[in-house]
């Protein structure tokens, strides 16, 4: 059986759902199971909408409007108003209007994933009711029955023996009728609560299907032909890998290579199931395939770019020299308010993180390092990783950048820069 995710801008309109049944029907005969993200950007206004709901801010309801009224508008060129698409859909974000009646939630990651979990469990309905009326028979299936996650909100944690379990007692029956369907990013805890995986986390559903179920392999239908050595939005002269190992495509998501989720990889490399990043506009071209013992020659560097950094210099407020009883302090706090480090660096009088702005998250950082700590930081920074750099390619990405740290190894530089 073979695992295919489309991804947000491979549904962002209703020409693109038409595309993604006729890329399916090449693959007709084959059991498939298909993953699908949020459409577009609906996302990002989602996390907009669970930011004004919390905030109380005016222009909730006008944000949610516009959620709507994309949707309806993608659904009424592709149905027949009398379609019974149209009452799922409108069923579906009724959630939302149950959940903003009332006050919200302490915790905003619990209230975010309620919320945002709406964007994919409307994408799937559009799909499966599309893909039924194009003669592909498909059901729809709740995630969150299957990808079984602990409460951490925004980064469940997977229950593996669980999930396997659940996925292999009903999918493989339902793939001898006909294609699943099933939203990407999404899980689901012991009470029936709904959590997510992360941002961009619908490869990783993916990848978790694939593990469970023994896959042929996963294709993830991408805006790109391939996995490139830089972001083409960025930068000139890209050039595409017929094939990585997974070991360096594990580094590169590491990184913040946005082209696949960092979890992704592990279950299907523990499992021996390639990967393919395919373009959803060519999709009889090769792309990229990970797979095992791949060895690659480097004659461009990989570049990843990862923005919106902060920058934070932590130092003991009685400038004594940073101790390891104080790095594990330090760490704790980090862990607790789930931020997770790209870079460090120490020195005697202060240790130095570079990390991702979640602003919620990093409000309630700061406040727990002040009470020990003097901590400083810039914001609004990018970090650069290069791997297999050249000298001469570093210089030429530090041209007219302020650098404000920089680590090399062997294979792999990463600077901070403004
Ligand atoms: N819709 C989610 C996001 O935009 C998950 C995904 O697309 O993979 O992060
Ligand atoms: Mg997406």
């Amino acid at each position: 059986m073979l695992v295919f995710k489309f991804g947000g801008a491979s549904v962002k309109d209703a020409e693109g759902i038409v595309n993604l049944a006729s890329v399916v029907k090449k693959f007709e005969g084959n059991q498939l199971l298909i993953v699908v993200s949020a459409m577009g950007k609906t996302t990002n206004a989602l996390e907009k909408l669970t930011k004004a709901y919390v905030d109380a801010d005016d222009d909730l309801h006008s944000i949610f409007e516009e959620i709507k009224n994309y949707h309806y508008a993608i659904i009424e060129k592709l149905f027949e108003p009398s379609h019974p698409v149209f009452d799922e859909v409108a069923n579906t974000f009724v959630e939302i209007d149950w959940i903003i009646e009332d006050e919200p939630h302490d915790d905003y990651d619990f209230t975010y994933d309620q919320i945002v979990s709406i964007g994919e469990l409307v994408s799937t309905r559009i799909v499966n009711a599309y893909l039924n009326k194009a003669g592909l028979k498909s059901a729809w299936v709740d995630v969150r029955g299957y990808v079984h996650t602990d409460n951490t909100y925004r980064e469940g944690v997977v229950q593996w023996d669980k999930t396997r379990a659940a996925i292999n007692r009903d999918i493989p029956g339902l793939l001898q009728k006909g294609i699943v369907v099933t939203q990407g990013f999404l899980g689901g805890t012991s009470e029936n609560f709904t959590t997510t995986l992360g941002r961009e986390g619908s490869d990783y559903t993916a990848s978790i299907f694939a593990a469970c179920l023994g896959a042929e392999s996963v294709t993830t239908w991408k805006d790109v032909p391939g996995i490139l050595n830089a972001d083409p939005k960025f930068f000139e002269d890209t050039i595409k890998f017929e094939e990585l190992s997974y070991t360096e495509a594990i580094e590169m998501t590491y990184y913040g290579a946005s082209v696949i989720h960092p979890k992704t990889i592990k279950p299907l490399q523990n499992a021996k199931i390639p990967l393919l990043v395919k373009s959803f506009t060519n999709p009889d071209a090769p792309g990229t395939v990970i797979r095992e013992n791949v060895v690659n020659q480097f004659i461009k560097p990989v570049i990843i770019l990862k923005q919106d950094q902060v920058l934070l210099s932590i130092s003991p407020k009685d400038y004594s020299f940073v101790s390891e009883n104080q790095l594990s302090v330090i760490f704790g706090l980090f862990a607790q308010n789930q931020v997770k480090v790209n870079v460090m660096q120490t020195s005697a009088l202060s240790f130095t993180v570079c990390f991702d702005l979640y602003p919620e998250r990093f409000k309630k950082l700061l406040q727990s390092l002040s009470v020990d700590f003097k901590v400083k930081y810039n914001d609004n920074l990018t970090l650069i990783t290069l791997r297999h750099y050249s000298h001469a390619a570093l210089s030429e990405l530090t041209i007219d950048k302020t650098v404000l740290l920089e680590q090399l190894s062997r294979n792999t530089v990463q600077i901070v820069v403004r």
